[in-house]
């Protein structure tokens, strides 16, 4: 295992600017949010290392670039960076911590992707706090691709993962409130949510993401969304790019989003235009419902250009590049 840096001891070596000039030392200086501009930036060299991943991830974002600093992978990299998420409880989203379905449970999502275009997913399982680790597991020691549930569980504990009980005070009081008028509806919080999808380009330009969450608030039982779904909520593809989604993932799934993303950016479009067209899809069906939930995308391509759009707007998300981990602002669709 990589050991993580501490911030203040983060210090970039050298490292190529989006000019192409040589940067000297600096610090890194944890999480600035740039209103000025999300659109992609051409560059001659490659960008990388590059971390992209979804709302304001600055802890996650560091653990993934520490790892790629000290020569890991960039599955390595996004693995470690979902861990983060999973492991803090406070995030009510992904992990330890998440919000319940309707019955009181919480379940979890994962699936992870390398630059040889595997891909791993465990869907709706219970008690297991990292499962992009066991969506990871799967990927490399099972023939199979997507686990779900019980067999997943049984799965996780047999390769020594240990069960928790994954519903905090703070989540289960949440619930117990939601309880008193028990609506059901897809509760898209957009303003701040944190699903994490991860994306990273690692120093020999190899491509990975991740994506975990504990989906839907109060979904019902059996309920999965986008996330663990390749195609989805993430693919990578190491030749072209990757992509990620946020966001109601009932929506994402009908118009296979990530992949779109990816075949998009194959045609030549940038990430950013790439990431537009692919809401264009969800907004511009019939019925503009779109106003009552939040769907975002993040996306990168192999010279590490990066774009982020998302429906309406609050969405963000973390970069690190050239030693710097940002907070960016979306553009969004839903301008009024
Ligand atoms: N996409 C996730 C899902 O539908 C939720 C989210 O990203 O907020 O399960």
């Amino acid at each position: 295992m990589h050991k993580i840096m501490k911030r203040r001891n983060f210090i970039k070596k050298a490292s190529v600017t989006s000019l192409g000039i040589v940067a000297g030392t600096s610090v890194l200086s944890g999480c600035d949010v740039n209103e000025e501009s999300n659109k992609s930036v051409v560059t001659g060299t490659p960008v990388r290392p590059l971390v992209i991943a979804t709302w304001n991830t600055p802890d996650e974002v560091e653990a993934a670039a520490n790892v790629l600093a000290n020569g890991g992978t960039a599955l390595e990299a996004v693995e470690q960076g979902c861990r983060v998420a999973e492991a803090n409880e406070k995030g009510q989203s992904v992990g330890k911590g998440g919000l319940p379905d309707r019955d009181g449970n919480v379940t979890l999502d994962a699936c992870i992707m390398n630059e040889k275009g595997d891909y791993g997913a465990v869907v709706a399982v219970k008690e297991i706090k990292h499962v992009i680790s066991l969506a990871r597991k799967v990927m490399e020691d099972t023939p199979h691709v997507l686990l779900a549930g019980e067999g997943a569980k049984q799965f996780a504990l047999e390769v020594g993962f240990k069960a928790e009980n994954l519903l905090t005070e703070a989540s289960k009081k949440a619930w117990e409130k939601w309880k008193i008028k028990s609506e059901y509806k897809p509760i898209i919080n957009i303003e701040n949510h944190d699903t994490i999808g991860m994306l990273a380009i690692d120093k020999e330009g190899n491509i990975s993401g991740a994506c975990t969450t504990s989906g839907l608030a109060y979904k019902m039982a059996g309920r999965v969304g986008d996330s663990p779904i390749i195609g989805s909520g993430l693919f990578v593809d190491n030749e072209i790019g990757a992509a990620t989604a946020t966001g109601l993932g009932e929506e994402v799934l009908k118009t296979v989003g990530s992949f779109l993303i990816v075949e998009l950016m194959r045609q030549g479009k940038s990430p950013q235009e790439a990431c537009e067209e692919a809401i264009g899809r969800i907004v511009n069906k019939p019925g503009k419902n779109y106003e009552d939930f939040q769907v975002a995308y993040i996306a990168v391509n192999k010279q590490g250009e990066t774009g982020g759009y998302s429906i309406h707007e609050h969405f963000s998300y973390n970069i690190f590049k050239d030693g710097a981990n940002t907070n960016i602002k979306s553009d969004f669709y839903n301008k009024g």
